[in-house]
């Protein structure tokens, strides 16, 4: 494993409890950077290595998670370790089939990853890919917040592919300017930005996805794949401009982690073959998959 190209994902995973009726619950594990690396670990060759930089606590949950994790071809095997903190947990009520949410996550161990800064650094370095999104930075302290992205910088400027999705979640940041400063500076550091148009809009005002593209290129991201549900993939690569249709998915089960898996699956085509065509095909084609079954984590094969 020692010269295996490494693609590093940094954020938070939770645990996740679904009703099953009667009081009782499902436990799983959801998370939209954990989600990605999933997706990554499948669609990537063998010679990768998949890793996941969070903060993880010394209890249980926390070892049951590792082993969730690496049965996946994840390894959190450099994730900080913080005695006294676990994963951030939800709960989804179900009310005349309307989903909604409870969080406990203030107090993860993931917020909390950056009390090891030298851990993190470590790990960041020699990585071929970081991938990182706006829910990293949201749920971390913000001098954290501008500590992690300072030791992104550093990679990048030795190299690295830095892939980032701003998945704005206005919720999640209690200062809206701070967001939109915040999210514009990941993306200068960033190689490759992949945001979707219709959270773009809400918190920039972006017309179309022509325009959130146009915005992020004049940051200085020279490569940006905008996504936009069922209708097309817009790219800007070195100043060009391309559209790519999507086929629509004739009946959407869920669409949870459709952005996520697209991610990976366009990220892991395009290291293999530099094609971006082929990547927003080969993302399109996972995110179909994952939307038409439930779930985060879907797992089909192709042909399946
Ligand atoms: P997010 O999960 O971030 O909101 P989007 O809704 O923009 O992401 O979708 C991400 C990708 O998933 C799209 O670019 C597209 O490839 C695919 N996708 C989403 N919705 C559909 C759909 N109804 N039919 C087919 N593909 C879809």
């Amino acid at each position: 494993m020692g010269d295996a190209r490494r693609f590093l994902g940094i954020g938070e995973c939770m645990v996740e409890l679904s009703p099953e009726g009667q009081g009782l619950f499902r436990k799983g594990f959801a998370g939209d950077v954990f989600n990605t690396l999933w997706y990554a670990a499948r669609a990537l060759g063998p010679q990768w290595q998949v890793e996941f930089l969070t903060g993880l606590g010394t209890d249980a949950l926390s070892d049951e998670f590792r082993a969730f994790a690496a049965a996946a071809g994840v390894s959190c095997a450099g994730a900080p370790r913080l005695a006294g903190r676990t994963l951030g947990l939800y709960m989804i009520h179900l009310r005349q089939g309307e989903r909604s949410f409870s969080y406990w996550r203030d107090s993860s161990a993931a917020r909390a990853m950056m009390t090891a800064p030298g851990q993190v650094a470590a790990r960041l370095e020699g990585a071929e890919v970081i991938y990182l999104t706006g829910i990293t930075l949201a749920i971390l302290p913000h001098r954290d917040a501008c500590a992690l992205l300072a030791q992104v910088e550093a990679v990048r400027g030795a190299g690295a592919v830095v892939a980032f999705d701003p998945n704005i979640r206005p919720r999640l940041w209690d200062d809206p300017a701070r967001m939109r400063a915040l999210i514009e500076r990941a993306a200068r550091t960033a190689t490759i930005v992949l945001p979707s148009h219709e959270d773009e809009a809400a918190a920039f005002g972006d017309a179309d996805p022509a325009a959130t593209a146009a915005r992020y290129g004049a940051l200085g991201c020279g490569h940006v794949v905008v996504k936009n549900g069922a209708a097309a993939v817009v790219t800007r690569i070195d100043g060009a401009s391309a559209e790519h249709p999507v086929t629509p998915v004739a009946r959407v089960v869920d669409s949870t982690a459709a952005g996520d898996s697209f991610n990976a699956a366009y990220l892991a085509e395009f290291l293999a073959s530099r094609d971006d065509a082929a990547a927003v095909r080969a993302g399109g084609v996972q995110a179909a998959r994952t939307i038409s079954a439930r779930g985060a984590l879907v797992d089909t094969a192709p042909g399946r």
